[in-house]
């Protein structure tokens, strides 16, 4: 299994925050990438509103969190989110801004946010694309 490795070496030292009380929205081709790894949509998402759908939390931890190894079980095929996590796409300002809920924000550079907005960017409309069209996986 490959060790868990923050975006932004931080405090997250018991419970990797991002994996906890997890909202990570799922894209179409996140959970058909995971469910070639032998997991069944059923088990590790639940549909929230409007056709979005994000990861189960199990006992307030996300379905894939492994508590006594402190590691994500399908970190190479993780949820395209959780890569970018924290770096989140404002909708309303639109642009890139750090979660403020991530006790490592801090350590996330400018030219960081910089490289990668474009890819959020694009994720958020993927995600709104498929839950406006009906194809979003849940
Ligand atoms: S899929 Fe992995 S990285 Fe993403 S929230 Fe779950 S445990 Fe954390």
């Amino acid at each position: 299994m490959t060790p868990f490795i923050c975006n932004h070496d931080g405090s997250c030292e018991e419970v990797r925050f991002c994996c906890t009380e997890t909202e990570m929205t799922l894209t179409r081709e996140d959970v058909e990438r995971i469910e070639a790894l032998g997991y069944n949509r059923k088990d590790f998402m639940v549909r929230v509103n409007a056709g979005f759908c994000e990861l189960r939390n199990v006992n307030g931890i996300c379905f894939f969190y492994d508590p006594k190894t402190k590691l994500c079980r399908i970190y190479e095929n993780r949820p395209e989110g959780c890569k970018y996590y924290p770096i989140i796409y404002d909708a309303r300002k639109r642009k890139c801004i750090i979660d403020k809920d991530c006790p490592s924000g801090e350590t996330v550079s400018r030219e960081e946010i910089r490289k990668i907005c474009h890819k959020v960017r694009r994720l958020v409309e993927t995600l709104q694309w498929e839950a406006a069209h009906g194809e979003s996986p849940c």
